[in-house]
């Protein structure tokens, strides 16, 4: 028997390209190695344009339903000023949230499955099939061979289809932070805050169960440092912020600290005849800028639209892949050199900190800067000169010497 589709991976890349591919009527084979509910190694904020996808999928309100508060705004935190608002709304979804992977992930497989998916969970891809040519035409699991015109692999950054393929990277740049979280109960704001403290970058996304993820980065550079005493140094740079740490301290922690410093940043080579790779697969970076998600949920759509259109005999599938991957690296590339900037720690430039400082100043250009971070307004477009001018000329700018200290 042959699949239309198999997606390797149904987590938020693979289950609604797996759902996208169903409601089209397509045979498709959704497997994860996980069974559902489970954690993964993430953070879990959903920009407003993530939600915008959700909502046209018909998710949005089961999303809505867990519980988890919406983040009427954000705060970017740079001591002597910060930036705050909230981030503009995207195709009728107004808020962003923090969402558990274990319900998140679940809703979504969960999607897949009612709109005509064969799930299997607890099923480990191992290898993948070729015919004569060497084009892909299926994979290689626990029960033998299963055959699919195309296999999509959207099994995040260590992918298996990845590694059969032979796929390599581009506009690499190795992991530049190491990040640790934690979640805590009483310490949640009205949403998510950013503290920009020179050589940590401090989080907190207030999520399910009235708790709050606190999130540390250190420079790649300290990881080892950092690692020797994981918890006194994520309370230290929680001590950065008096504000912050007193409510920590009144606060409960109720998981233990995970981190990691595997965090590179890179495409992947993510076509060939018979397969595409999908999410951290095909495109992975550090969680500075919180996107990994709302990327998954855009590039899932994109590649749902041309395989479906490959499947159904309107464009040579191989090709149709081919421009999902052209039109996913035009529009993340300027993401990525902006990921990997902020990434670095340094601190801004005496140009950007004027630019920033200005921005605080001003509520709606405030709005606008978040509608830049969560993806909803282009950063080319954004970083412009003639928009920068703009945001410059009309704004005031104080300098740095007369900002409010933070407390
Ligand atoms: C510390 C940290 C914080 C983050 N914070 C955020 C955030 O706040 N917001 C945000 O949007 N993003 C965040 N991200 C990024 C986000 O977690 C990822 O971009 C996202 O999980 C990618 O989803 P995915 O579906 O592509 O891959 P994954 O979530 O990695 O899922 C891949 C799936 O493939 C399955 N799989 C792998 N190999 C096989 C195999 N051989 N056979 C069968 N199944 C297989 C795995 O079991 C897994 O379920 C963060 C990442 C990290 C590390």
């Amino acid at each position: 028997m042959t699949y239309a589709a198999v997606v390797v991976g149904a987590r938020v890349a693979g289950s609604p390209t797996a759902m996208l591919l169903a409601r089209q009527g397509h045979r498709v084979l959704l497997v994860d190695r996980e069974t559902f509910p489970s954690d993964v190694l993430s953070t879990h904020l959903l920009h407003v344009p993530a939600m915008a996808y959700l909502r046209r999928w018909g998710l949005l309100d089961r999303v809505v339903a867990t519980g988890a508060p919406p983040h009427e705004r954000f705060t970017m935190d740079f001591g002597p000023f910060a930036i705050a608002g909230p981030p503009p709304p995207v195709d009728g979804a107004q808020h962003a949230y923090c969402v558990r992977r274990t319900l998140l992930d679940k809703i979504l497989v969960d999607a897949a499955r009612e709109a005509g998916a064969e799930v299997r969970e607890g099923f480990t891809v191992d290898g993948l099939l070729h015919d004569a040519d060497g084009r892909v035409t299926g994979v290689h699991g626990p029960d033998g061979p299963v055959k699919a015109r195309i296999v999509i692999g959207a099994d995040g950054l260590r992918s298996v289809v990845a590694r059969k393929t032979g796929a390599g990277t581009y506009d690499a740049t190795p992991s530049l932070t190491a990040c640790y979280y934690a979640y805590y109960r009483s310490v949640s704001g009205l949403g998510a805050e950013i503290y920009q403290l020179g050589d940590r970058t401090v989080v907190v996304f207030p999520t399910n169960d009235n708790l709050a993820c606190v999130f540390v980065a250190c420079p790649i550079a300290q990881f080892h440092a950092f690692r020797k005493d994981v918890e006194r140094n994520y309370l230290e740079a929680i001590g950065r912020v008096p504000a912050l740490a007193a409510r920590v301290a009144a606060g409960e922690r109720v998981e233990r600290i995970r981190g990691t410093a595997d965090l590179p940043n890179f495409f992947r080579e993510s076509h060939g005849p018979g397969w595409a790779l999908v999410g951290d697969a095909g495109y992975h970076k550090d969680p500075c800028m919180a996107a990994g998600i709302t990327d998954a949920f855009v590039c899932a759509q994109l590649l749902a639209d041309v395989v479906h259109r490959g499947l159904a005999g309107e464009q040579d599938l191989d090709e149709a892949v081919a421009s999902y991957v052209a039109a996913r690296d035009d529009r993340f590339r300027p993401a990525l050199q902006l990921t990997c900037q902020l990434a670095s720690m340094e601190p801004p430039s005496a140009d950007m900190a004027k630019l920033l400082t200005t921005i605080a100043a001003d509520p709606a250009e405030s709005t606008r800067f978040f509608g830049m971070l969560q993806g909803s307004t282009p950063i080319p477009e954004y970083f412009d000169p003639a928009n920068i001018d703009h945001i410059l000329s009309a704004g005031t700018h104080r300098p740095l010497d007369s900002q409010e200290p933070r407390t």
